[in-house]
């Protein structure tokens, strides 16, 4: 079986090893010609980990970031709303990762082109189109960034791993347009700053639309300084969005730091953290509807291209890869590749489509809303804003939309 992918993003790529993995022949595509480590932070949640484990990825992975060991809510005057244990502390047997997520791309493509040889993941070359051929197969139209002569490689599976604004998710649904936008900006960046709270915490403050996350993505160095990864969000709405999201634009710390100017708080000084930046970048908060389909007879969508998502609970990497060893698994197990592809579809589809949709309704961080909305001032005992068992119930909501609870003890 020859499976080619358009994409080679995170999704992209761990569907390349994972297919590869299983004896199956593929060829990556990625229209980008010299890959960089771009973006800023990103975790891997244990349930991801734990594939890519199966592909003996973590002794390269773990040490490129930071194992997350706590998940804390914050109200923005710095009170502590809810506390979990995250990754192996919570109980899980590999840990949840916090990485930059160039870093991890690049190590991801290392070990891509390890594995699979050179000429296997080709940069520099567009998925432009395809075609379903007679027999079955799809003839996939690759167009090389040097103007080149296009050619024809034909395969029996085409994998769309080829992002938010998928080519060939728009050949099935030529009128979706852009993708939708919640009306806020995040600001993102990472800064030099001095550990905090475990050193090992990530944590969410204030409430939809004005919020701040951070969460270290390297472990302490020499100078006693980690790298953290941190976001701000406020709603623009009023602003409109001029173009298309690009996760590279340079964001102005005027735009948003006066929002936060008194977010200090005796664990932190968020405007401190802020002003120690080294670029600011600035990213629309967008996703899309849920498809009713992901498979067209041999040509089936992977990750981003399929499923995106608001960046609330650490989903858009981790369900990508749970999609890529999903596929894999499917298509290893049989001799029939369409019930395989419309099994992907049936068992990934309808799970991450409840993502997306939780996401809109903040996901987790409805609690940060419920706290600003009941003790905006806020508050001397948590259990005043919160009848008992209602934080841990809305904690282990998402957990199980998300696919991560841990089975009870
Ligand atoms: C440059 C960049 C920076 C990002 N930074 C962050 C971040 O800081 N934090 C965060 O949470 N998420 C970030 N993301 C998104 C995050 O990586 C994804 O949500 C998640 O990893 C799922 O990845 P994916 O492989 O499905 O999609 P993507 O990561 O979007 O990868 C899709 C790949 O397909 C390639 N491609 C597109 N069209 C074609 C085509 N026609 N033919 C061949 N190749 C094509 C793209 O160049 C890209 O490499 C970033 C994505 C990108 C592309």
């Amino acid at each position: 079986m020859r499976v080619v992918i358009a994409g080679g993003g995170i999704g992209g790529l761990t569907a390349a090893m994972a297919l590869h993995a299983k004896g199956i022949d593929v060829q990556v595509y990625e229209g980008v010609q010299h890959l960089q480590p771009l973006g800023v932070g990103i975790n891997v949640l244990p349930h991801a980990m734990a594939h890519l484990d199966r592909l003996g990825l973590l002794d390269t992975l773990l040490p490129l970031g930071v194992p997350t060991a706590e998940l804390c809510f914050f109200n923005q005057h710095g009170q502590l709303i809810w506390r979990e244990p995250r990754g192996v502390a919570a109980g899980y047997p590999v840990p949840q990762l916090s990485v930059h997520r160039g870093q991890l791309h690049m190590a991801l493509l290392a070990e891509a082109r390890a594995r699979l040889g050179d000429e296997r993941v080709v940069s520099g070359h567009s998925v432009a189109g395809f075609q379903e051929r007679v027999d079955g197969r799809v003839a996939v139209n690759v167009v090389p960034r040097d103007q080149s002569t296009g050619f024809e490689d034909v395969a029996d599976v085409l994998v769309a791993a080829d992002g938010i604004h998928s080519t060939i998710r728009a050949a099935f649904h030529p009128n979706e347009g852009m993708p939708h936008w919640s009306g806020n900006i995040l600001w993102r960046a990472t800064t030099r700053s001095a550990p905090f709270l475990t050193g090992r915490s990530m944590f969410m403050a204030g409430h939809l639309p004005h919020k701040f996350v951070a969460y270290p993505i390297s472990e302490v160095g020499d100078d006693g300084l980690c790298t953290v990864n941190w976001i701000a969000e406020l709603d623009r709405s009023h602003f409109g969005l001029s173009k298309r999201e690009d996760w590279n634009k340079v964001g102005v710390l005027t735009d948003f730091l006066p929002r936060f100017e008194d977010w200090v708080w005796d664990w932190l000084d968020i405007p401190a953290l802020v002003r120690g930046a080294d670029t600011v970048f600035e990213f629309p908060m967008v996703d899309r509807d849920p498809l009713d389909r992901w498979t067209h007879g041999r040509v089936t969508l992977l990750g981003d291209a399929a499923h995106p998502m608001y960046p609330i609970g650490s989903n858009g990497a981790s369900q990508a890869i749970i999609d890529a060893f999903t596929l894999a698994d499917l298509l290893s197990g049989t001799a029939d590749i369409d019930a395989a592809l419309r099994a992907y579809d049936d068992e990934r589809r309808p799970k991450t489509a409840a993502i997306v949709l939780s996401n809109r309704q903040h996901g987790p961080e409805r609690m940060l809303d419920l706290a600003h909305e009941r003790a905006p001032e806020g508050f001397a005992d948590i259990h005043d804003v919160f009848a008992e068992g209602e934080r841990e119930a809305i904690a282990a909501q998402y957990k199980q939309v998300a696919g991560f609870s841990l089975p009870p003890k």
